[in-house]
């Protein structure tokens, strides 16, 4: 596979790690993002810039040198299904652009990532022993890292557990996909405006008993909607052949058929969604409220929208 990078803006690197790196967030000091391209997919990112205390990271390894003389691979995240060897590639790229572009940056390092509990996901007691490790008397220096660590391992609990129980683990076949929008741009052509935007998907995490107990629950609403219906056409059809014999027009007629099966419809949507929601065991969030999950809420104060493409285009 061939690869080719182009810098994308950061609210599309933010994005794509939300929806496909374990940490979710990106780190506050993002200098330059890089999208790995394979043809006009996006399959990778890398956020360039500096972790905490950026100075002081520096000059513990070179003492002549300051901020501006380097970058830290902060965020690097690829999609599963790119080759193993693929992020050497990507890495390989973001250094000859950045050699090409920025020759001030002599150094270019990422931390080796030694975070507890990588190689079993078993977050809990890793969250508990470092916050144990807050506790105790440790020089300010580390105790930012360590707090760094103690927000990762929140993350990726969040990412572990189901959203809708808060207590099985997630299964990845279980997610609920939650289609976002963003980076609208309109560009003038001879035929008119043209829009584009970006597209990504956040995976809510899900567990299995919540997708079987959300799939029986969303019978409901078009089972009552579909009752709401009938009824309405048979009470229309009633009041209209009472109306008809009393004489009424027959467009009358039609009318408060159509209206009869709107209405009850409408009532019956409602009130199905509503056993369907009652139906779900206790402690199990419907499943519409997917749009509550973290990743999306974050995505959202960033700009970006729920749903496929903006609207009004077709
Ligand atoms: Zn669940």
């Amino acid at each position: 596979m061939t690869y080719h990078i182009e810098p994308i803006p950061r609210s599309l690197m933010a994005a794509f790690v939300a929806a496909h790196h374990y940490a979710v967030r990106v780190p506050p000091h993002c200098l330059l993002s890089l999208g790995c391209f394979a043809g006009s997919d996006l399959v990778g990112v890398a956020s360039w810039g500096y972790g905490v205390r950026p100075r002081h990271t520096i000059q513990r390894l070179f003492p002549s040198l300051t901020t501006s003389d380097y970058y830290e691979l902060n965020r690097l995240c690829m999609l599963d299904s790119e080759p193993r060897n693929g992020e050497s590639h990507f890495l390989r790229l973001c250094r000859e652009y950045i050699s090409e572009r920025e020759p001030g940056r002599v150094v270019l390092f990422s931390w080796a990532d030694g975070m507890r509990g990588n190689a079993t996901k078993d977050w809990k007691p890793c969250l508990h022993l470092t916050e144990r490790i807050l506790t105790l008397p440790i020089a300010p220096s580390v105790r930012e890292r360590i707090e760094g660590d103690v927000k990762s391992l929140r993350d990726n609990i969040n990412a572990a557990q189901c959203f809708f129980c808060k207590r099985n683990s997630a299964d990845g076949a279980a997610a609920v996909v939650v289609n976002m929008y963003g980076d609208v741009s309109e560009t003038r052509t001879l035929s008119g405006t043209k829009v584009s935007w970006r597209q990504v998907p956040v995976r809510v995490p899900r567990c299995p008993l919540c997708k079987a107990a959300h799939r029986r629950a969303s019978g409901w609403p078009w089972a009552g909607g579909g009752i709401g219906a009938v009824a309405g056409l048979m009470v229309g059809a009633a009041v209209g052949a009472a109306g008809g014999a009393a004489g009424k027009s027959s467009d009358s007629v039609c009318c408060g058929v159509f209206v009869g099966v709107v209405v009850l419809g409408a009532i019956g949507l409602a009130v199905g969604s509503a056993v369907g929601r009652s139906q779900l065991p206790a402690g199990v969030a419907p499943a519409d409220r997917a749009s509550g999950y973290s990743a999306v809420k974050e995505l959202e104060g960033q700009g970006w929208h729920v749903g496929g493409k903006p609207p009004g285009v077709s």
